[in-house]
């Protein structure tokens, strides 16, 4: 993990104020993660104190909560509901209005791109990850989102290693973490340690990272800082909640459209289009056009949309996937397979948020399994 050009330091807890200080007065608006509502989510924190000190998650199937932990580890947890796609493309972004002027004309007024640059503290390497598929996504083809863009291009990213990962999380299958991979787009890098006194080890991964870092109070880093940010890391590893074996995945899923345990999940699936939602890198969107009664304006906002929804592919005629066994068999063949030919990388990071925000605790390593498992057999499996 460690980016060469610069000297790593470490710094204590109470450096990770000087940090949103730092940032904030560099004219960032600053989001970390939060307790709110009984979850940790991301907003915009005006000081460290803000961050879920002594908190971490517990999660599985359709199950999530947070609890205490014995310490006051800063980030202590795996990921919440939110990814930082909720910054970088909008759940709901108004793209113009239109107005009546008094000759009786139209005139429209595109809403101009945000200006304010965003520094995000504490993303996952499985989320840096995402932010780069996103990228591609967005930014990557002939036709770059502007507002997309407007937003990551000054992006600040203070990445963290992952040290407790949750029970329903997989990014280690999926080539993904814990660790964040020197050159992964981050302009810091920390690693919380717990062991003996508590600090941090910081890693610059660009020269503006390093130099945010030269205004916090630290120490360079030893030999035993890095052995024990090395534990640490390790540790994660060892703790996934879930494995998926990615093995040919693309041609697995390819080779078995019709296999009967789409039946199985359409029999338990609600199409509440949670999982793409909470998926860092689900991109679905759709325009809502609206008016005031007096027809003397109007506006076209673009929202997010989910493949989950009936209306999403109706077309003259209807729908192309009217079925539940068809919409979660276009989501998961998308983002395990057909996604590698779009995009040239599998659309999963193995952050587990749709097995832990799906209400009926469907696991798309299980359903990945099940069809390896009887693949051929045309057996429905339970
Ligand atoms: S498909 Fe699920 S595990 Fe994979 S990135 Fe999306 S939410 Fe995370
Ligand atoms: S898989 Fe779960 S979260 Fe996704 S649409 Fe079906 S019920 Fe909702």
């Amino acid at each position: 993990m460690q980016h060469r050009e610069f000297k790593p330091a470490v710094i204590a807890p109470q450096g990770l104020d000087q940090l949103v200080a730092t940032l904030r007065s560099r004219g960032f608006r600053v989001l970390g993660p939060s307790v709110r509502d009984g979850a940790i989510v991301y907003d915009d924190i005006e000081g460290a104190a803000e961050l879920p000190s002594g908190w971490t998650d517990e999660q599985d199937g359709g199950s999530y909560r947070l609890v205490r932990r014995d310490d006051d580890a800063r980030f202590g947890y795996a990921v919440g509901p939110h990814s930082w796609k909720r910054f970088l493309f909008r759940p709901e972004l108004r793209l113009w209005r239109a107005r009546r002027s008094e000759s009786g004309g139209l005139v429209v007024e595109e809403e101009p791109a945000a200006d304010q640059p965003m520094a995000f503290i504490g993303v996952r390497s499985c989320e840096l990850h995402a932010i780069e598929i996103q990228d591609r996504v967005f930014m990557g083809g002939h036709h770059v989102d502007r507002d997309y863009a407007a937003q990551r291009e000054g992006a600040f990213l203070v990445a963290v290693n992952c040290t407790a990962p949750g029970g329903t999380c997989f990014c280690t299958s999926m080539g993904t973490g814990p660790t964040v991979d020197a050159g992964a787009g981050y302009d810091i890098a920390l690693t919380e340690l717990l062991v003996g006194e508590h600090r941090f080890l910081a890693e610059a991964g660009t020269e503006r990272g390093a130099s945010v870092l030269a205004e916090i109070p630290g120490r360079p880093a030893t030999r035993g800082d890095w052995d024990a940010a090395e534990a640490a890391t390790d540790a994660a590893a060892a703790l996934m909640g879930r494995t998926m074996d990615v093995s040919d995945i693309r041609d697995l899923l390819a080779r078995n459209l019709e296999h009967p345990r789409w039946d199985d999940v359409a029999a338990r699936c609600l199409s509440c289009g949670n999982c793409t939602q909470v998926c860092p890198t689900c991109f679905c969107s759709s325009v809502e056009e609206g008016g005031d009664l007096s027809g003397d304006t109007a506006t076209r906002t673009r929202v997010w949309d989910t493949c989950f929804s009936v209306e999403y592919s109706y077309i003259h005629g209807g729908s192309i996937r009217p079925s539940s066994r068809a919409r979660y068999r276009q989501w998961m063949t998308h983002k395990l397979g057909t996604w590698i030919d779009q995009f040239g990388t599998s659309g999963c990071v193995g952050c587990g948020r749709c097995i832990t925000w799906c209400p009926v605790g469907i696991d798309i390593t299980e359903e990945v399994s099940a069809i390896r498992a009887t693949e051929g057999s045309g057996a429905a499996t339970a």
